[in-house]
This record gives C-alpha cells, sequence and structure tokens, in this order.
C-alpha cells in the first residue's frame, strides 16, 4: 500500500479516485489573515468551500491537490476543516510560489530544502499537517535569480523526501523549458515533476518536447480564455485530444486552478470570474469530459487522466 500525506492524515493512494490536480480553496497572501482580516471572510470562505466541494464530490469528485502555498495565505485549519466537512480529500503544498519571501533571495538552496523537508515530514506551521507536494512557480520573464533559489531548494527537498513537485508556468513563453533544465541540473527524476498550467498554449511542439523529458503535464486552467494570448475552454480541450491522439494520455492531469476566495484580485475580476465558471471545481466533470468525448477521447483515457495518473504521480511510478 502507498500512501500520500493528505490534510486529514495518511491516504491509501488506492483511495484518491477522481483527481484535481491543481485547485484552491482560498487564495489569500501570506500574512494577511493575522494582520489584516478584512481581506478575508474566513468562516464565509471554509462555508463557501465546504459547499462548493460536497456538490463536486456528489459529482464524483474525490480528491484535490490544493497547491497553495504561504506566500499565497496557505490555511491548513482552513483545509482541514473543508475537507473533512466536505468529504473531499485534500492533498497540501508545502513550497513558494511567485511571491517570494525577501529573506529567501539570500537563502541558499540547502536552506530552503530544509523548510520544505520540515513541512513533508514533521508538518505545517506546527500542526502536524503534511504537505503531500512542492510547489514552486516562476511566470512571465521566466526564472530569475531568486526563482532559481527555489527551484533548487524544491529540487534538493525532492530528492530528500521522495514528494513529487508540482510547478506554476507561465506556458506561452515556454517557461517549462527551463524548470525542466534545472531539475536536470539538480539531477531530479523527471517523472516526479509536474508542469503545471500547460494549457495556457496550444504548442504542440513545446509540449510533446516537455513530455519526452518525462515530466508530466498540467492542463489544470479551466476554463481559462481570461488573460491575453491563451487559448479559450475549446483550444484547451482540443489540445488535450490532440496530446491524447499521439500517445500521451498516460501524463496528463487535469484542474481548474479555481477557488472560492481570490482575495488578490479585484471584486470586479472575481465575479467576472463566476460568471465565466458557475461551475467551480465541476467544469471539468460537467462540460471538459462530454467535449473530449465528441472529439474523440475514450473513456479509458479518460480515466488514465483522472484517476490513475494522479495515483502513480504520488505513487512514484512511471
Ligand atoms: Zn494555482
Amino acid at each position: 500500500m502507498a500512501i500520500v500525506n493528505s490534510v486529514l492524515g495518511p491516504l491509501d493512494t488506492a483511495k484518491m479516485g477522481f483527481t484535481l490536480s491543481h485547485e484552491h480553496v482560498i487564495v489569500n497572501s501570506a500574512g494577511i489573515q493575522q494582520a489584516y482580516p478584512e481581506f478575508l471572510d474566513r468562516a464565509g470562505s471554509i462555508r463557501k468551500g465546504i459547499a462548493a466541494l460536497r456538490q463536486a464530490r456528489s459529482e464524483g469528485v474525490r480528491t484535490i491537490v490544493d497547491v497553495t502555498t504561504m506566500d499565497l495565505g496557505l490555511d491548513v485549519r482552513l483545509l482541514e476543516e473543508v475537507s473533512r466537512e466536505s468529504g473531499v480529500q485534500i492533498i497540501c503544498a508545502t513550497g513558494t510560489w511567485r511571491d517570494i519571501p525577501r529573506v529567501f533571495w539570500t537563502a541558499t538552496p540547502d536552506m530552503i530544502a530544509l523548510l520544505y523537508v520540515r513541512e513533508i515530514e514533521k508538518g505545517i506551521e506546527g500542526t502536524g499537517i503534511k504537505a503531500g507536494i512542492i510547489k514552486v512557480a516562476n511566470d512571465m520573464g521566466g526564472v530569475t535569480p531568486e526563482g532559481e533559489i527555489v527551484l533548487r531548494g524544491a529540487a534538493r527537498a525532492q530528492k530528500a523526501t521522495g514528494v513529487p513537485i508540482s510547478t506554476h508556468t507561465w506556458a506561452p513563453e515556454r517557461v517549462g523549458d527551463q524548470q525542466v533544465h534545472i531539475f536536470e541540473d539538480e539531477g531530479v527524476d523527471l517523472g516526479r515533476v509536474y508542469i503545471g498550467h500547460s494549457n495556457d498554449t496550444t504548442d504542440l511542439d513545446y509540449l510533446v518536447r516537455l513530455l519526452k523529458k518525462g515530466v508530466w503535464l498540467g492542463m489544470d486552467r479551466f476554463p481559462g480564455g481570461n488573460m491575453p494570448g491563451t487559448p479559450d475552454w475549446e483550444g484547451r480541450a482540443q489540445t488535450i485530444a490532440k496530446l491524447v491522439a499521439a500517445g500521451y494520455a498516460h501524463r496528463l492531469m487535469l484542474g481548474h486552478d479555481w477557488s472560492v476566495t481570490l482575495s488578490i484580485a479585484t471584486r470586479e475580476r472575481q465575479a467576472e470570474r463566476e460568471r465565466r465558471n458557475p461551475d467551480g471545481y465541476l467544469f471539468i466533470t460537467r462540460r471538459v469530459l462530454p467535449r473530449l468525448r465528441e472529439l474523440g477521447v475514450s473513456q479509458q483515457a479518460i480515466d488514465q487522466m483522472m484517476v490513475d495518473n494522479p495515483r502513480r504521480f504520488f505513487e512514484g511510478k512511471r
């Protein structure tokens, strides 16, 4: 039996079931809840998270990978409560998103790795709730010097613990190539690396090149279409169908990058986002999977992407 850390404790990977590979319950900023709580309705977010995930569970979702980091306002007690009350299993993250703390800029990769290892092996903020994945992020403009320190720290924590890495990228600039280059330099097994937000592009040359390196691709922004130069959800579905037809169903995972509260966006953008995706965590179930079937993707390939691949990824199987 293989085990992954969930916010409710060790989880048998055989029980992961239908899994969304990149989600959030809340997105906020470090320290806000403690210092300026007016920016986050914590109790309301818990209620919304429970309601949304109960509904998702009733339509088949069993597990979400919540890749919210400290600099995104990670609140593991909130995740614990939402998981317990909704019945959806949540795997939470250590690691760092784009708001890299200034103290990391002068740290060494080994110092960063020790922090991540502690959150995997002992727990986050003294709670005993352990991270099941290591998150890193590089966006427009590619890997910065401080971004590189974090990538190398994540690589070393991966090698020390065996826990996999999930990345945020800006696919239109092929930032996944730069991340892979650093992971290769660190000697990370690329079968333990997930290159996320890869469906922000329809560039098959880039995507297949990454797949040939042995990484997993996160087709994990749905419906998308809100950022200039990125495809709408039909374009995203077609790209998945093309990669499946090319024989890569065994390396793809799907998610929305959804959250019930997105404190870092303006109220207008939050309202616009809910208009664009009234289905929340269920857009894939209700819309994308039926469309993939129309595009000729088999139920077997869908089960592979939604059930088998997340399990194999966390088990460290090829
Ligand atoms: Zn995200």
